[in-house]
């Protein structure tokens, strides 16, 4: 694949540092308590606290300089993209520590990081803790554990950046087109009226790096998100604090349901965001690029049937997966969101029933909010549910 600069050479050893312990949708505390184990021999590593249900809270720290980047993921606990980069970004700085960009990122920067803020949501692949709270709307009133700690951290470490890791759902398109948003940025706003001082400014420039640095891998694909003003969500408290925050939203590349692939995405920027901090080159970027960004735009099914014919009625069907923990693993289960005569959404899966009878087996009556596992088409078995 092809990086542009200084990232290229990073990503051409990224297979000798991606974790292969972990992979998937599913990861929870058990799955990286053995690489905590595995770090800690080698950086700073510590429980910090708690969770509701007294689950240990970690943080890693490497870096021997003087600028400090706060890093959390899993705040939301099904949220896991992220939190397998971070692991492939521990390694790197292991096994690259040589390599010109990693050696930077380590001699200049010291880096925090909190792997899985919230291992109770994890466990249970909710968003929420297990006080079902959203922790991403609890910066002000901090009334759980996680949030708590998270804001302590940030006190104590008194970081010069923060990066804020998150997935988003496979729904968003990258402009108004036909673009799944595979990675998406924000810089949150720092008061209502959004102004843009140089705190701001700073992060912009930094997504403007990682958008410049990862155009030729992901043209089109890369959404900006929108930045109303919530001083309860974290990245908006911390940047209000004077702190660059960046947001980073992990999304869906054609057929990487698992997100493996964009997990490799999310390394990129990460790295590309860590270095431009490092070696301060982010001042080359123009902060406007990232006004440029195409905004996230909620136009994609995971699926949709076209023109099939229901009743001698011509319709289009739009189906959505829903994730749903069973033994251990995530399944993506299909479930019809819409019957429409027109759906005009994009689809990661278009099925064009050309005007023919479609049958739903295993199905009593068709409708919205109904699952749908495989149809009949013209006669044809056709699976919907995701491999
Ligand atoms: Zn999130």
């Amino acid at each position: 694949m092809n990086y542009s600069g200084t990232l290229q050479q990073v990503m051409e050893s990224y297979s000798t540092v991606k974790e292969n312990t972990i992979e998937g949708r599913y990861l929870h505390l058990d799955h990286i308590r053995p690489l905590l184990e595995k770090h800690s021999k080698v950086f700073r590593t510590k429980e910090i606290g708690r969770s509701v249900l007294g689950k240990p809270i970690h943080r890693v720290e490497f870096g021997t300089g003087e600028i400090k980047v706060l890093v959390w993921s899993q705040m939301h606990g099904n949220e896991t993209t992220t939190t397998k980069a971070v692991f492939d970004l521990l390694n790197a700085a292991c096994l690259l520590k040589n390599d010109f960009v990693l050696s930077t990122i380590l001699s200049r920067c010291k880096i925090r990081i909190i792997p899985m803020l919230n291992p109770d949501g994890a466990k249970a692949y909710t968003r929420v803790n297990a006080k079902q709270v959203d922790l991403n709307r609890d910066a002000q009133e901090l009334k759980e554990p996680e949030s708590i700690l998270l804001r302590s951290e940030f006190d104590d470490f008194k970081p010069d950046f923060c990066l804020n890791l998150h997935d988003q759902r496979t729904i968003f398109s990258a402009g108004k087109v036909a673009k799944p948003a595979t990675l998406s940025f924000l810089t949150p706003a720092m008061d209502k009226a959004r102004a843009l001082r140089p705190e701001r400014k700073k992060s912009m420039q930094i997504i403007a790096g990682i958008y410049k640095n990862l155009q030729e891998v992901l043209p089109g694909n890369i959404g900006r998100y929108d930045d109303a003003y919530n001083i309860n969500c974290t990245g908006d408290t911390f940047q209000t604090a004077g702190v660059p925050t960046i947001l980073f939203e992990a999304g869906h590349a054609p057929g990487d349901y698992k997100r493996e692939k964009v997990r490799e995405y999310v390394y990129a920027a990460m790295v590309s965001a860590l270095y431009a901090i490092a070696s301060g080159n982010f001042h080359d970027f123009n902060y406007l690029t990232y006004t440029r960004i195409p905004q996230n735009e909620k136009l994609f099914n995971d699926i949709i049937l076209k023109n099939v014919l229901i009743n001698n009625q011509l319709r289009d069907i739009s189906i959505q997966y829903k994730e749903k923990l069973e033994s251990g693993n995530i399944e993506f289960v299909p479930i019809i969101e819409k019957i429409a005569p027109e759906i005009t959404n994009y689809a990661h899966r278009i099925i064009d029933g050309k005007d023919k009878i479609i049958e739903f087996p295993e199905v009593a009556e068709v409708g919205e909010n109904v699952i749908v596992n495989k149809i009949v088409l013209n006669g044809e078995i056709i699976g919907l549910k995701c491999e």
